[in-house]
């Protein structure tokens, strides 16, 4: 694809200079005439979806990056796209009610909603916690971070958009097997990698809880994550909490992340002792959009080796990972 992007700042700029934004003015140059219009939500999901779709597909991100996607409200003028979408992804497992509903609201006859998450996750496997605790309802929805179930939301995609496209089934599947050869190479590097943490270190203080699924099949603990449910920051009372929990469990490092800034983390670094990193991307994907570094493997391969020379193992499968696939531009919706 070789999609018009918009980044943030441009996003802001159309806003201001009172742009009209159409759809007409995102839509691909490079996508077929007659392609699929896709809408997703998060930038994960979009990259993933991207990957699949490669150039067949019209593929438009609704939430910009580096946003927080727990409590973004759609634009009233994502409601045009999502009129226009054929297929509308979405995580699901209550990350985007908001749009959800836009969506549901808006849609045409035909199109469809496809909740990846709540499909990938039998409801036996939600996990809730701190900051998304049972009685609020919302499970952890952050299954992305965890490659494994990358490929399942790949595999979804790629039964979809196979379906509703039938003539390039063949360059969807191909477009999968290549992301999931590519998402397995990872989940070996991060195995390998974690062997050389000392032993009884894999260990996840993080501010933002998007590591809970990933820790369970990997093998990792979440000792705990700071953000409380209402995406403030937490009470002294919470904090203080942590801090004995930090001092309990020994941790060397505690990780933040860029998209929620905090000083709470850095208190709680102050008062225990322990490494304050504070670059974690939850999903601000790497680079620029177009550039290679610009997927949620390069993501998550980032995140990982964050979090591995953290704990003072050594990423080096990691850090020699090539990822092959060409990873196709994403747009975003103009807001
Ligand atoms: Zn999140």
């Amino acid at each position: 694809m070789n999609l018009r992007l918009f980044l943030p700042v441009a996003l802001l700029a159309l806003t201001a200079c009172g742009s009209s934004g159409t759809a007409t003015d995102s839509s691909s140059a490079a996508a077929p005439e007659g392609a699929l219009v896709v809408a997703t939500t998060v930038s994960p999901l979009t990259s993933i979806v991207a990957a699949v779709g490669g150039d067949n597909v019209d593929i438009q991100g609704i939430v910009p990056e580096g946003v927080n996607s727990h409590t973004f409200e759609p634009a009233p003028q994502d409601a045009e796209l999502l009129s226009k979408a054929d297929i509308i992804f979405v995580n699901g497992l209550k990350l985007e009610d908001p749009t959800l509903a836009l969506a549901e609201a808006n849609m045409k006859d035909g199109a469809e909603i496809v909740e990846l998450g709540t499909i990938a996750l039998p409801e036996a496997d939600y996990i809730y916690d701190f900051s998304f605790p049972e009685d609020e309802g919302k499970p952890n929805p952050h299954l992305w971070t965890d490659p494994t179930y990358a490929i399942q939301y790949a595999d979804l995609v790629r039964q979809k958009l196979s379906e509703r496209d039938p003539a390039n089934a063949a360059e969807y599947q191909a477009n999968y097997d290549a992301f999931k050869a590519e998402a397995e190479k990872l989940a070996e590097a991060v195995s390998t990698d974690q062997q050389t943490v000392p032993a009884g270190g894999l260990k996840l203080v993080t501010y933002h809880d998007a590591y809970a699924y990933f820790a369970r099949n990997f093998g990792w603990s979440v000792v705990g994550a700071i953000q409380p449910k209402t995406f403030d920051e937490p009470t002294p009372t919470e904090i203080a909490g942590l801090i004995e929990q930090i001092r309990t469990e020994g941790v060397p490092t505690i990780f933040g992340s860029e998209v929620f800034p905090s000083t709470v983390l850095e208190a709680i670094a102050a008062e225990t002792g322990v490494r304050y990193e504070d670059s974690l991307r939850d999903d601000d994907l790497p680079g620029e959009p177009g550039s290679p570094e610009h997927s949620l493997l390069e993501l998550l391969r980032y995140n990982y080796r964050t979090m591995i020379s953290g704990l003072g193992g050594d990423p080096a499968a990691l850090d020699a990972l090539v990822f092959t696939i060409a990873v196709p531009d994403m747009a975003y919706y103009p807001q």
